[in-house]
């Protein structure tokens, strides 16, 4: 059978049009890759890699991260909601003129950051009164460290005002290891995998309100990279008990006598810490339903080398604003230390990175569209339109 087309339009996503990308990529056996952006730099160079791979993407912003974007000295959750807001605008603005459809998206949202998230829901509130549209395309609510039930309920009370905006919501049951947002999971290994029983809870509470939400599921993922089983404190990865959670709702959606999807995957599946996995893992994951992967660490560091290798190819010129480390030949260096210089570097880099998750996952050549902007297309209208 050949694959249908994707047809979704350029720019942030609505959560009707995520769910279209999501059924399109289950389907067809391939994920979306969702980086962490901290800045316009990171959120450039991740649309630039999409655009080149003609692939969809996911731009994602942590509470910390969208701190960052907004500035360090300003008070934390006021900076970490204005922040969010200053990114989704900013790549509302550009992500049209790339040609890129995105899923706009906010990470990590524990308990205690819940003022963070309804900042964000009140910027959603306020762009779909003026434009029809939720400012971001989804949110997740990451209630794991609670009992289940406290976690259902909050996430089924956030995705009923969610869908009223045309919003996805993904939500996270069981505990991804490693460290997000300063929240450690450190605690007992069998806490690292969740059960299928967990799964059809989640499928079957949301549901009932709408079919746009995604579960992370812990497999004994981690985020940040860390040694392997031997030398440290990694649990090997089982992606193959996705698939039993896939089962799962497929024999209780048969039992209560309703459709199974010809896919036999119902529900879509996100997967945390995705750096520093291996490929095997990752398609395996991808084969049972993985639609977003999150990627963080690998395009910290893939930013970091850029400006490093620069480093080291200029080191002698990058000392002085004229001459070299130990000479004074009174050259000018504007051209290596100019920020312009090495973020681009860093940017370079990091994109090539991007371009890898997006090979990885299969997601290349998945979206041809031509940016907006090519062929004179009339800038002035459009902008008018996004800033009003
Ligand atoms: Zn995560």
């Amino acid at each position: 059978m050949s694959e249908s087309k994707l047809d979704i339009p350029t720019g942030v996503l609505t959560g009707d049009q995520t769910a279209k990308l999501f059924a399109h990529a289950s389907a067809n056996g391939y994920a979306i890759p969702a980086f962490n952006c901290t800045s316009s730099s990171t959120i450039n160079c991740v649309l630039e890699a999409a655009r080149d791979a003609k692939s969809p993407i996911i731009i994602q912003v942590s509470n910390s991260g969208a701190g960052f974007y907004a500035g360090k000295s300003l008070p934390k959750t006021e900076a970490s909601i204005l922040g969010a807001v200053a990114a989704a605008m900013h790549v509302r603005t550009m992500s049209k003129f790339y040609g890129v459809p995105v899923v706009l998206h906010s990470d990590h949202c524990a308990k205690k950051l819940l003022p963070w998230f309804d900042g964000m829901l009140k910027a959603d509130e306020e762009y779909f009164k003026v434009y029809g549209v939720p400012l971001f395309s989804s949110h997740m609510l990451d209630l794991s460290e609670e009992k289940d039930d406290e976690n259902i309920e909050t996430c089924v009370k956030y995705f009923e005002k969610m869908t009223k905006l045309n919003m996805f919501l993904e939500m996270e049951i069981g505990q991804t290891g490693g460290e997000e947002d300063g929240v450690k999971h450190e605690g007992d290994v069998s806490e690292l995998f969740t059960h299928p029983d967990q799964i059809w809870k989640v499928h079957k509470a949301l549901s009932a309100i709408s079919p746009n939400f995604s579960i992370a599921a812990a497999f004994g993922n981690f985020h940040g990279v860390y040694k392997a089983p031997d030398g440290g404190n990694r649990v090997k990865l089982q992606p193959q008990l996705l698939g039993k959670h896939q089962a799962k709702i497929c024999e209780e959606l048969k039992k209560a006598g309703k459709d199974v999807p010809a896919t036999g995957k119902p529900t879509y599946l996100v997967m945390h810490g995705g750096s520093g996995s291996e490929k095997s893992e990752i398609l395996e994951a991808v084969k049972n339903g993985v639609v977003k992967m999150n990627v963080d660490t690998d395009t910290q560091w893939a930013y970091w080398d850029g400006v490093h290798e620069h480093y080291k190819k200029n080191g002698d010129r990058l000392w002085k604003q004229l001459g070299g480390k130990d000479n004074d030949d009174g050259m000018p260096n504007k051209k290596k230390y100019d920020p312009r210089v090495w973020i681009r570097e860093a940017e370079k880099s990091m994109a090539k990175r991007v371009t890898a998750s997006l090979t990885v996952l299969g997601s290349v050549g998945k979206y041809a569209s031509k940016p907006e902007l090519e062929g004179g297309a009339p800038v002035a209208p459009y902008v008018r339109a996004i800033c009003k």
